[in-house]
């Protein structure tokens, strides 16, 4: 039997006139310095803006199937290209701005942007890239900027204001019926673990992602919202929260380059968000931030989601007893658009101290466990395997590429590089990644449940483990240390983990403390950096 069902496309034109319409009083708040409040706009103006946008972009020749690369921080016309370029049939492409500049240069000759939209703010580490990046024709600067240098460096491409296109467009456009399976987007991945690799989002895939990143068990966004992206819109698309909004009516509140710990927490207490989203070393220094300065103001904040690395449990605990936060944690990829699991703490049918875990996967994303010989292994929470998923909006192969990236498939499913266990009830804990698994004697440690118990100690403000080289074990864990003003040591560190692990020959014997710990692209831990650092140490 046929069904009699229309065959709507999935589309991102949808999102936003259902935005535009169904919540046009929705605001999009952009922070300025200090935090404070530097522009506001209504998703019913956003959505004219968007238009204006695409046909500027139209104007400037950007046909169906184009990449436009923004180069941006999250802010009110990011969100516009985030809906301009995808509904009108081109691609946004957010460019990783943190990426060392051979990477960047990579990426965008790779996906070859003819267009980019560029943030005042950015332009003068856009600068140095631009005569590097052939394919590019034009660059549209969003805010005031020395246009002159621009022209002078791009040789050839055009350079044009963005507020000035945008004043000169019609505030309507004929947006087109796309297939849903046409690209809507793309991220490469940061490239920890080799070279940068590129994703391509579909309007179905972007669609169905953002529906599902706002069930209960996930953002549970609605219009009694206001979001807080604090992850950047060139990670993952920020996870979505620009499309959730608008298909929920949350409002949108976003900290443009205003990322550090006192001026986003001045802007939490302007804006007044009730959800956030971001990595958990964002949450970590808000929190120590809250901690030196009791004036802070986080009192509108209900729910704030980690994502993108491992979330302490003592995290969780702070924010909850501290602020009556609760904080979430998902499990995502580029990869994966990037929602797989999603961990709520609390909740009627959790026994205290359950253990934070990366959560239940999100229906639409199927998983499975491989074991070292292939085999799929039980959700019984002992076997430990390799995480494989599957399912709309997960990649199946990676853009321009018909190599297997050194197997990053297995039969149609994707190969995370991500090890753990499942326990009965669905829930995913992970316990490193293939390539950070510490490897001691033919046994593996775990570096996730080694920083979790450091981060318990009152003394620890932040803790990363590494494997590095050891004569006897072949590696052995070095303990990355930040202390608060309390001072401790090694040993009392190791009495500390040896009382609470069950397998004392996992005590690192090997410990640095650090004022910091370095950071990647979008703001995680960098192991890489860390094992680095140790081996030049250990060779001078
Ligand atoms: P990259 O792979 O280049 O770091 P991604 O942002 O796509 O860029 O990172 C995805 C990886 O981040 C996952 O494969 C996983 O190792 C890690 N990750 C994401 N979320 C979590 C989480 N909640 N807990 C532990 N690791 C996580």
């Amino acid at each position: 039997m046929r069904s009699t069902m229309h065959t709507t496309h999935l589309r991102i034109r949808r999102i936003l006139e259902h935005g535009a319409r169904v919540h046009a009083n929705s605001r999009i708040v952009t922070a300025g310095p200090g935090g404070a409040r530097h522009e506001e706009v209504s998703y019913a103006e956003t959505a004219r803006n968007a238009a204006r946008l695409a046909n500027a972009l139209r104007a400037l020749g950007v046909g169906e199937g184009d990449p436009v690369a923004t180069f941006m921080w999250n802010n009110q016309q990011h969100v516009e290209a985030y809906f301009a370029v995808p509904a009108m049939g081109a691609v946004v492409h957010p460019l990783n701005i943190r990426l060392p500049a051979e990477q960047l240069i990579h990426i965008a000759c790779h996906a070859g942007d003819a267009y980019v939209i560029v943030d005042h703010s950015l332009v003068p580490s856009f600068l140095p890239l631009l005569p590097h990046l052939e394919a590019v024709r034009h660059v549209i600067v969003n805010g005031p900027a020395d246009l002159a240098a621009l022209r002078e460096a791009a040789a050839g491409a055009e350079v044009h204001d963005y507020q000035a296109l945008l004043d000169g467009a019609a505030d309507t456009y004929d947006w087109p019926d796309l297939d849903e399976r046409s690209a809507a987007a793309m991220c490469y991945t940061s490239g920890t673990t080799g070279r940068p690799k590129g994703v391509v989002y579909s309007h179905r895939s972007v669609y169905l992602h953002s529906v599902e990143a706002c069930l209960p068990d996930a953002f549970a966004l609605s219009r009694e919202d206001m979001a807080l992206a604090v992850v950047p819109q060139f990670h993952v698309l920020a996870w979505s929260l620009p499309y959730a909004a608008f298909l929920t009516g949350a409002s949108l509140a976003l900290p443009d380059r205003f990322l550090a710990a006192a001026p986003l927490a001045a802007f939490i207490a302007e804006a007044r968000p009730t959800k956030g989203a971001g990595v958990p070393t964002i949450w970590g220094a808000l929190l120590r931030h809250a901690e030196e300065n009791p004036e802070t103001d986080l009192s509108s904040l209900r729910e704030i989601v980690a994502g993108g690395a491992a979330v302490p449990a003592s995290m969780v605990r702070a924010y909850a007893h501290r602020h009556g936060i609760a904080l979430l944690q998902a499990w995502g990829m580029t990869e994966t658009s990037p929602l797989g699991s999603f961990y709520r703490p609390g909740g009627p049918h959790s026994r205290a101290g359950t253990p934070v875990t990366q959560g239940r996967f999100t229906p639409s994303v199927e998983a499975r466990l491989v074991g070292a010989d292939g085999q799929e292994l039980p959700w019984d929470g002992q076997a430990v395997g390799e995480l494989q998923v599957r399912g709309p909006w997960v990649t199946a192969s990676y853009h321009g590429d018909d190599e297997t990236h050194g197997g990053a498939f297995d039969d149609g499913w994707l190969r995370t590089g991500d090890v753990g266990r499942i326990l009965d009830d669905g829930q995913l804990d992970l316990t490193d990644r293939l390539k950070d698994v510490i490897k001691s004697g033919g046994e593996w440690i775990s570096s996730l449940a080694l920083e979790n118990h450091l981060a318990e100690h009152p003394a620890v403000v932040e803790a990363c483990v590494v494997g590095v080289p050891d004569d006897t074990w072949g590696e052995r864990p070095l303990a990355c240390v930040v202390l608060g003003a309390e001072p401790v040591d090694a040993a009392l560190l190791k009495t500390f983990l040896t009382e609470r692990l069950e397998q004392r020959w996992q005590v690192p014997e090997y410990w640095s403390f650090l004022s910091s710990i370095p950071r990647n692209s979008t703001g995680k831990h960098d192991k890489q950096e860390i094992r680095e650092r140790h081996r030049n140490a250990a060779l001078t």
